[in-house]
């Protein structure tokens, strides 16, 4: 009898835990029955971000977190959200963003709206170089989506010797190395850099293997816009690789891509490349939007050469008549190497001393401007142009075939390049509003490139593996409850090259930490946390650190 009673006492106590574990046991308060669950989740297809099949089970979500997946009745939960007929996905993780000014835009409304929950920026060699203070910022501005930074190159290398175009000496090389060390240790998630952009295109190879050593005593990743995505990409890649192996840390390939005409059809090649560097043993990633236009500065046409030190600098080379007419023989040689006949490839996003050349190429604002549009006059114009302040370029550079080549790769994930977009007068690049619908729109139903599956799991698990969050990127018991919700047979991006300030179709739901972000519109919820890498002074090695 004593021991039967202590057997049932033990098998009680035993399931106490197990449901408090789960979440499930009711918690009294104040006399009333408080729900087990904050929000529930019913009848939606669960497409989990592993890369199986679809699946059918409700989600309880409690306290930020996803408490259970099972069947639950509605009356153990505050709120209910009825998902019959839509997916339900985890949150998107966009791990390619440059959204320094968030805490301008807290919001950041045209990711939510694309289903984006997580940001990773610091991308191309720009980041903040007080990254402490960046991700501490969220306490007295938080944010509607979570956030992660790196700790780029090119922001650490201006602190340590302005935009030179010189080797580092050893002090400044130490300096370099300090910060990225500071940076790592207050929460980066790895080093990028911008290898196109001054001051990262001055470095060579050694310096930056050096200070990705120091990103690899923490855990980090190693990001980078590469040095050629054109005539050089491949060997450019192999710098990447290189720098990886060397370092001995994963390396994330941005936006990757194939920009010269010439070489257009030639991923095969490189995405061999990676696929060789993985059989070899290096975690090597990449990740891509699902255009074939990019967008950067106008003054990455120019060469590098000419911008060292900065605009004062160049526009006393420009005023030297053998200088310019050096700079305009090499960005005609590049222009015939990459195989376009001229900038009509090139659009203007934003440009502040005239907003009516947003929206026009190149060579119709040369004929606007100059009566003709011959690629010397073309040229005087870009330079014209820089020399005015610059402007926020796109450019319709890549080969369909390619982008749906990279597509299909297991390794690529799906990242906008955006920053975080308010409604003005620029025409930036219609990414930045409708990258990831138009991943499950056009390219998973229309063409049938990906199935749903495999392209949820290349903007959910595949980037939370690759950047280290642990918790998050799928629909697990335990997992932060960051979720997506639509109708895949709608959702779709409506922002146009021409049109691009224009939200998607199709979403109804985004939830972060387990608070809904977006339902017919923004709620004005701001449950993001920071998300810290590995090296964050406070945090337990091994472990994202969240934390608000
Ligand atoms: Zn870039």
């Amino acid at each position: 009898m004593h021991l039967l009673l202590r057997f049932f006492s033990i098998a009680l106590f035993v399931t106490v835990v197990i449901t408090a574990w789960s979440g499930s046991t009711p918690h009294a308060s104040g006399g009333r029955v408080a729900p087990a669950f904050d929000l529930l989740i019913t009848n939606g297809r669960i497409v989990d971000g592993s890369g199986n099949p679809w699946f059918r089970t409700d989600i309880g979500i409690k306290d930020g977190r996803i408490a259970r997946l099972g069947r639950i009745s509605p009356a153990d939960a505050t709120k209910t959200i009825d998902a019959r007929g839509q997916i339900v996905a985890p949150g998107f993780i966009d791990v390619h963003t440059h959204v320094e000014s968030i805490y301008n835009l807290p919001a950041a409304e045209n990711f939510i709206r694309m289903g984006v929950t997580t940001l990773v920026t610091g991308n191309c060699g720009t980041s903040a170089v007080d990254v402490a203070r960046f991700l501490g910022r969220m306490k007295e501005k938080p944010l509607a989506v979570n956030l992660a930074t790196l700790i780029a190159h090119g922001s650490v290398r201006r602190e340590a010797m302005g935009s030179d175009d010189r080797a580092p000496t050893p002090d400044e090389m130490k300096k370099m190395e300090a910060l990225v060390e500071q940076g790592m240790r207050d929460g980066a998630v790895g080093l990028s850099t911008g290898l196109i952009y001054v001051p990262g295109t001055y470095a060579k190879t050694d310096e930056i293997t050096s200070l990705a050593r120091v990103a690899a005593r923490y855990g980090g990743i190693y990001a980078t816009h590469m040095r050629s995505e054109g005539e050089r990409v491949a060997d450019a890649i192999r710098e990447s690789i290189q720098i990886g192996e060397q370092a001995g840390l994963p390396v994330e390939i941005s936006h990757f891509k194939i920009s010269s005409k010439k070489l257009w059809g030639q991923t095969p090649m490189t995405l061999g490349l990676v696929r060789e560097a993985r059989a070899r043993g290096l975690m090597v990633t990449v990740d891509q939007y699902a255009y074939t236009a990019s967008s950067t500065s106008l003054e990455s046409r120019l060469p590098g050469w000419l911008r060292a030190g900065g605009l004062v600098e160049a526009r006393k080379r420009l005023a030297d008549p053998a200088m310019r007419e050096r700079v305009i023989n090499e960005m005609k040689d590049g222009l015939k190497r990459s195989g376009f006949k001229d900038f009509s490839y090139a659009m203007v996003a934003s440009y502040g001393p005239d907003h009516s050349f947003n929206g026009k190429s190149i060579a119709e604002i040369t004929k606007q401007v100059r009566g003709k549009k011959d690629v010397k006059n073309q040229i005087e114009q870009i330079i014209a142009m820089y020399e005015a302040g610059g402007a926020g370029m796109v450019y319709h550079g890549m080969n369909e075939d390619d982008v749906q080549r990279i597509m299909r790769e297991p390794f690529t994930m799906i990242a906008s390049d955006s920053g975080v977009r308010q409604q003005d007068e620029s025409v930036p690049h219609p990414r930045g509003y409708g990258n990831n619908v138009r991943v499950l729109g056009h390219y998973v139903r229309e063409l049938q490139i990906i199935s749903l599956e495999d392209a949820i799991r290349k903007m959910t698990s595949l980037p939370a593996q690759t950047f280290g969050f642990r918790d998050r990127g799928m629909v697990r018991e335990g997992f932060a409850a960051d979720l997506t919700i639509f109708d895949d047979k709608t959702v779709g991006d409506r922002a146009t090259f021409e049109k691009p300030h224009q939200y998607p179709v199709g979403l109804t739901c985004v939830i972060v930490n387990g608070e809904v972000v977006f339902e017919d519109g923004m709620t004005g919820a701001r449950p993001g946390v920071a998300l810290r890498g590995q090296g964050y002074s406070l945090g337990s090695a091994g472990n994202n650190v969240s934390s608000n």
